[in-house]
């Protein structure tokens, strides 16, 4: 099982009948629709927040939220073992345990590996966060400086990545697996790692996210963690007339749900993304599964073809 997996990347085929396709019905009909999907709790078997749950303090949840966020790549077994295992080098508080800088100790760490990540990355990880919370008194309040200084959130989001990753390099080298870690905004990638950290800590406590920077920033400046669920679903919705994956594509998408939730754009990740999880509007899509399909009567695709191959 892959978590919220990518896709990869490349122009595709659009899904057929994409281009002139827009969202069916009024916005109050779109929201009402949106509204009554099932919204699942917690599933711990695919999502690797629920470790992020297991402590209380909020400064412990940034810090144990974006290590869960950044090693979210990959399959979720895995995901979930390798990120349990870092936060048990951390018990029981990773944000006491990095303030004493237990990271530099010699051994330890001993032995981690993570397909692009050594380490040494993780020291480099570890020492960023590390001297950001010491600096700025936590990761969520250095985010919301960086955001201040900045005209939109993506130029703050991208100062503050910049930031941690010189503070990484004090302790790491600025290696390709560090890279890969810590991926830079500017770049015009999706940055889906870092869309669902924020998403974790910005959005309210619903059971899934966490709102624990609910105070600092505004889930109405969110963007989506594109991943290959929004990527299929998003343009067969009418919500993105784009043909590759990135940054374009996730805040096209976004643009469309802010339309119907301005305040909270993102409260219909989950249950979309879900949709796609459970089997809902398959690679291969034939005219049953748009029958019982919760989404039809706002989707333009809805019976339009008998078969219909597109996205990931
Ligand atoms: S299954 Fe059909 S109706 Fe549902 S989102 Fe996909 S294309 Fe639209």
């Amino acid at each position: 099982v892959s978590f919220r997996a990518s896709s990869p990347t490349g122009p595709r085929r659009r899904p057929h009948g994409a281009d002139s396709h827009q969202m069916r019905g009024s916005v109050a009909h779109q929201r009402r629709v949106l509204d009554r999907l099932p919204v699942p709790g917690p599933d711990d078997a695919v999502d690797p927040v629920h470790l992020v749950r297991g402590f209380a303090d909020p400064l412990d949840q940034e810090i144990a939220g974006i290590v869960a966020a950044l090693f979210a790549y990959g399959q979720v077994k895995a995901i979930c073992r390798t990120v349990e295992w870092i936060l048990g080098q951390l018990a029981p508080s990773p944000r006491q345990a990095l303030l004493e800088r237990r990271h530099l100790r010699r051994g330890w760490g001993a032995g981690f590996r993570y397909r692009f990540n050594s380490r040494s990355d993780l020291i480099g990880l570890c020492e960023g966060i590390a001297s950001m919370t010491r600096d700025r008194g936590g990761l969520g309040k250095a985010l919301a400086l960086h955001r201040a200084d900045h005209e939109d959130t993506d130029a703050g989001l991208a100062s503050w990545v910049n930031d941690l990753r010189l503070r990484a390099c004090r302790a790491a080298p600025l290696s390709y697996g560090l890279r890969h870690l810590l991926p830079d905004p500017a770049r015009g990638g999706a940055c889906k790692r870092w869309r669902l950290y924020l998403r974790w800590m910005i959005r309210p406590a619903d059971g899934i996210d966490l709102g624990v920077w609910s105070h600092l920033m505004s889930p109405a400046e969110l963007v989506i963690p594109l991943d290959a669920h929004w990527e299929r679903i998003g343009p067969r919705l009418g919500l993105t007339s784009r043909r590759t994956a990135g940054a374009g594509m996730a805040k096209e998408i976004t643009r469309g749900l802010r339309k119907i939730r301005p305040d909270d754009p993102l409260r219909y990740d989950y249950p979309i993304c879900h949709l796609g999880m459970r089997g809902g509007c398959p690679p291969r899509l034939g005219e049953a599964d748009c029958r019982i399909c919760p989404l039809r009567s706002i989707c333009p695709t809805a019976g339009q073809a008998v078969l219909q191959v597109g996205g990931p």
